[in-house]
């Protein structure tokens, strides 16, 4: 069996909701409707929050990443809705509590 690191750092194991949270906060950051600190700590803080309310999306196919299936697709849109909806919540909680 691999070391862990080299198990988890193949990049054959994949949280989509990682790619979809990313994708979201750079979409939410674009419109510009919320002002908030964007310094990498805020964003790191704001990712961290956003991933513990949402449920994963592991996958270990990339066939199946770049090909998804219909449920898969379909699971990925209703994940990337349920972040849209995480975000600024997470914001408004990183705001309270600032490191800095
Ligand atoms: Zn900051």
């Amino acid at each position: 069996m691999l070391t862990q690191d080299e198990f988890f750092k193949s990049g054959e194991i994949v949280n989509l909701a990682e790619q979809a949270v990313y994708e979201e906060l750079q979409a939410f950051i674009a419109k510009g409707e919320v002002e908030f600190c964007q310094c990498d700590k805020c964003l790191f803080d704001i990712v961290c929050v956003v991933l513990n309310a949402v449920p994963s999306l592991y996958s270990s196919s990339v066939v199946d990443r770049k090909y998804p299936n219909p449920d898969f697709k379909a699971e990925y849109e209703m994940l990337k809705e349920r972040i849209k909806f995480e975000i600024p919540l997470a914001i408004a909680h990183i705001k309270e509590g600032l490191h800095h």
